[in-house]
């Protein structure tokens, strides 16, 4: 099991071998963290996306899946692209959550990285409730086999810093 830790800052300055992105399907880049990193990473990221798209996603990135990129000019080797599930009252899309983290632990893993920092995906604009967003992300990881060596969750703001903080046993 990967050591978990957490750090309240912005995703795209940390010296991590790999990033997570939460990203929306199109893999065009978007609001919130997403255009973050695209923006910190420069166009080598977005390039990437396109030949992903044109090669193997073009009807999109199936939520719950991840695929990777470079990470262009960011402090990182990789950035991992996954796709949040959008919050709703309807229907349960927990394990869709959960398949975010497990499917980028298994990305990082072939890719050979060792440490992975996440964002809390979901948590912004696709509304999920920052609490059980936060459950969700750490349980999962610390669940999942992987050789990635720390999982760094890198939380926007104080609130999210402690919903995340407060997970761990
Ligand atoms: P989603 O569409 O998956 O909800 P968002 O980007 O809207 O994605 O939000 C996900 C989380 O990322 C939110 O908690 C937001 O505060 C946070 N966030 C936004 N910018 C950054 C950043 N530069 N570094 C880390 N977290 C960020």
């Amino acid at each position: 099991m990967a050591t978990i830790t957490f750090v309240q800052g912005d995703i795209t300055r940390q010296h991590v071998d790999a990033v997570v992105n939460a990203a929306n399907s199109s893999l065009l880049g978007g609001g919130g963290v997403d255009g973050a990193i695209h923006r910190a990473g420069g166009p080598a990221i977005l390039n990437a996306c396109r030949d992903l798209r044109a090669s193997h996603y073009g009807k999109g990135l199936p939520t719950g899946k991840a695929v990777p990129t470079t990470a262009g000019n960011l402090p990182a080797r990789w950035v991992i692209h996954t796709v949040g599930p959008r919050f709703t009252h309807e229907e349960d899309r927990s394990d869709l959550l959960a398949s975010c983290y497990r499917e980028s632990l298994k990305a990082a893993d072939e890719l050979g990285a060792r440490t992975v920092a996440f964002p809390a995906i979901s948590t912004g604009v696709y509304g999920w409730p920052l609490d059980d967003g936060a459950r969700i992300a750490v349980e999962t990881v610390r669940a999942t086999e992987t050789s990635v060596e720390e999982v760094r969750f890198v939380l926007f703001d104080e609130r999210a810093y402690e919903a995340f903080a407060s997970q761990m046993p």
